[in-house]
């Protein structure tokens, strides 16, 4: 079971943002940059291009609006996205406000204050649609 299944049935907190039945959207726990943010279906599977057509557009469509979502909330040139997964084998898109291209590095991480990140995820949440 992944570490993200397990923030989906609840075992694990995580800093929400979005849900609905079928993904879930929750801050990185070690960001690149303020309001970091991953999405993840809640049915596990390793790669993304493992998805059916039909379950990679329906992520990608709920993508959009948490990307939206991030925009309004967070200052940033734009929001970048990505997709990596060597560390948790369940698919999930990184969706980061950045401003420079360092920014899409997974080098250069930052640190944030719990009550940070509370307050980052309700701001986000409250732009969700
Ligand atoms: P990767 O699989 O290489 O795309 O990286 C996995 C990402 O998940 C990293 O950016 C981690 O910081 C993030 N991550 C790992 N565990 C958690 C967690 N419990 N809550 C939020 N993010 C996490």
């Amino acid at each position: 079971m992944s570490i993200f299944t397990k923030i989906i049935s609840g075992e694990i907190p995580s800093y929400k943002v979005a849900e609905n039945n079928s993904f879930i959207a929750f801050l990185d726990i070690n960001p690149n940059a303020k309001g970091h943010t991953l999405v993840v279906p809640k049915k596990e599977e390793n790669k993304i291009f493992d998805l059916s057509k039909v379950d990679y557009n329906k992520l990608m469509e709920f993508t959009y609006d948490v990307a939206r979502a991030i925009e309004k909330a967070v200052p940033c040139q734009r929001v970048g996205m990505s997709v990596i997964g060597l560390e948790v084998p369940h698919v999930h898109i990184h969706l980061i406000p950045i401003n420079t291209m360092v920014d899409m590095q997974f080098t250069n991480k930052i640190k944030l204050s719990n009550s940070q990140f509370i307050s980052l995820a309700e701001k986000i949440a409250s732009f969700y649609i």
